[in-house]
């Protein structure tokens, strides 16, 4: 598993802080409590990883997870061989101020409109909750872009599997009336580990790993 050698790199409030844009790099989005920590960890077959993200105060930033293949990392390799996990901060966390949210805003508009390295997202949503306003405004950043996009349905352990089959197409159906084919959907969960080998063919897909 290629995301296995995932490590903090770091946490970027404003656009200069980003790495080079030479790479390839994937997104990961989700609404706080969602459940995209967990779903980074079982990716990355880490326990704590994603934890860095949701150091309180520290919500505004992109945390970049360096994957690049050999064992120095991205450091040690021309800037178009670098890999990275992107983790957006979740939606939903404590309010922040009028400008900081304008600030926010445009760093992430900037950063999604025009990043080269950005090759896909992956939409993190609770099954018993999906598709809220914020999972389809990032779909749409994504889709409006031409880039592909995932969603994953986790914490489907809390269903049954009916019903998690049923959300999966109501969601699937939804989606592609809405985005078309550039955006799939699979169950997930962080804590059986269902799905976890589809998303990781996905993910690691994009970043030709
Ligand atoms: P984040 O805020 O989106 O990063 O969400 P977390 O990954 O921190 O998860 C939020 C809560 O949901 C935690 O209590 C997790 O233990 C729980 N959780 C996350 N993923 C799963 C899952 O797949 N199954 C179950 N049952 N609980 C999960």
């Amino acid at each position: 598993n290629p995301l296995a050698r995932a490590r903090y790199l770091l946490a970027a409030h404003t656009p200069r802080q980003l790495p080079p844009d030479g790479g390839f790099e994937v997104a990961f989005a989700g609404r706080s409590n969602a459940g995209k920590s967990s779903a980074l960890n079982a990716l990355c077959q880490q326990n704590a990883l994603a934890r860095v993200s949701k150091t309180p105060g520290r919500t505004q930033q992109l945390v970049f997870f360096d994957v690049t293949a050999g064992s120095g990392g991205a450091a040690e390799v021309a800037p178009e061989d670098a890999r990275y996990l992107v983790d957006l901060p979740g939606y939903g966390y404590a309010k922040v101020p009028q400008d900081l949210q304008a600030h926010w805003q445009a760093f992430l508009d900037g950063y999604f409109g025009s990043r080269m390295a950005l090759r896909g997202l992956v939409v993190v949503m609770d099954i018993r909750h999906p598709l809220k306003e914020y999972d389809r405004q990032m779909l749409g950043y994504a889709v409006q872009r031409g880039l592909p996009a995932h969603a994953l349905l986790t914490k489907a352990d809390k269903l049954g599997r009916g019903a998690a089959g049923n959300t999966l197409q109501a969601v699937r159906r939804e989606l592609s009336g809405a985005f078309g084919d550039t955006v799939s959907v699979q169950t997930f969960s962080g804590e059986s580990k269902l799905g976890v080998d589809q998303a990781r063919d996905v993910v690691g897909g994009w970043l030709q790993l």
